[in-house]
């Protein structure tokens, strides 16, 4: 554990807040609460001042708030109170003039509730800071994305090896979900994808009733849970002789995978990564069929900062965690998608994912 980590991002955050001309916020959003504090719990806000921090949570983290962060000034909401009247019991002595707010994630409702119960404040609308600090990830949260990805890997070859050819896509995200768990993560992420056939033409088909048998291949897209770092990867089961068209459609995406991940630099852009797989798959007369971003970062998030879209002009940096995962979706038939998991170094990038990804390799002997 570095002694030193959550003062060092909450000095990073000051800076960021003056440069906003912002005197104080209040980080509203769970994952920003616990990268600036280690406190893993939920419904608990974190009022962040020019040089003094208060939590507000409840009484039903007494004891894991002074095992996640000791020394943390904690103002504990009555039962039953509501969020906004205990911030401004919590601020009664400091009197904020101004409090910035986590535009991107709070309700309306809630500010609305603040404002009528801390009148003398003004709300201003403060957009990701606490995000962009958490593109760049230090070692130690590099490290236990390694071990989240790791952890994947042995999930998939664990269940790759003993998949039935009639299982259903439901019993094989639950297989997924026991491997990883069996391998030491805290669970799934996200509820794996599992699609077979023409249903992996659906980028977040939910894992449904139906069998893979009888599908040519089968669309996986899962990740690990480490502790508080998740890992997200996307391979293709082959479940039977590979046709031209499912190998067209694949050396098109791969190609797009493969030609982005050599083009991660520092200094590039978000938007110029994203614009080298979007031009490989156009140029393949594929450019409709692939519908969202290239990736995104992750982290404590399955997504977050920064996004690789066609508009994102954020250039990267060392230490950016990216999934990088084109697609070619074609309705009726079915849709082909690779990601991997992509650190950005110094000198441009590491692939993270190791799981081979040419067809032969991902087929199953059913
Ligand atoms: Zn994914
Ligand atoms: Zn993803």
């Amino acid at each position: 554990m570095v002694m030193d980590r959550y003062p060092s991002r909450l000095k990073r955050l000051r800076s960021l807040m003056r440069k906003a001309g912002l005197p104080s916020l209040l980080v509203s959003h769970t994952s920003n609460v616990t990268y600036l504090t280690g406190f893993t719990g939920d419904s608990s806000y974190l009022w962040v001042g020019s040089s003094e921090e208060i939590l507000i949570s409840d009484g039903r983290y007494t004891t894991q708030l002074e095992e996640e962060c000791p020394g943390l000034r904690v103002h504990l909401r009555k039962v039953g109170e509501r969020m906004a009247s205990a911030t401004s019991t919590a601020l009664a002595a400091v009197k904020p003039a101004t409090i910035g707010i986590e535009a991107g994630t709070m309700t309306v409702a809630v500010r609305d509730e603040l404002a009528e119960k801390l009148p003398k404040a003004a709300l201003a609308a403060a957009a990701d800071l606490v995000e962009q600090l958490r593109q760049i990830k230090d070692k130690e949260e590099i490290a236990s994305i390694r071990v989240a990805v790791e952890q994947a890997e042995r999930a998939f070859r664990l269940v790759s090896a003993g998949v039935r050819g009639d299982a259903t896509e439901k019993q094989i995200a639950d297989q997924f979900e026991a491997a990883l768990r069996h391998f030491g993560a805290t669970g799934s992420c996200f509820p794996p994808i599992i699609a077979a056939g023409a249903r992996s033409a659906l980028p977040h088909a939910r894992a449904s009733e139906a069998s893979i048998a009888g599908a040519e291949f089968v669309l996986i897209d899962w990740g690990a849970r480490n502790g508080l770092y998740v890992s997200d990867l996307t391979r293709l089961w082959v479940t039977a002789k590979i046709s031209p068209k499912l190998e067209r459609v694949y050396r098109v995406v791969f190609e797009a995978n493969r030609a982005a991940i050599a083009a991660i630099r520092p200094g590039a852009t978000a938007q110029q990564i994203d614009a080298v797989a979007r031009g490989v798959i156009h140029d393949a007369g594929f450019g409709a069929n692939f519908t969202h971003g290239l990736g995104h970062g992750i982290g404590l998030d399955v997504h977050e900062e920064p996004r690789l879209s066609s508009t994102n002009q954020r250039p990267l940096e060392p230490g950016m965690v990216l999934t990088i995962e084109p697609g070619v979706y074609l309705p009726g038939w079915g849709g082909v998608r690779l990601e991997d998991d992509v650190l950005v170094t110094k000198s441009g990038a590491e692939v993270l994912s190791t799981l081979p990804k040419s067809l032969e390799s991902m087929t199953l002997n059913l």
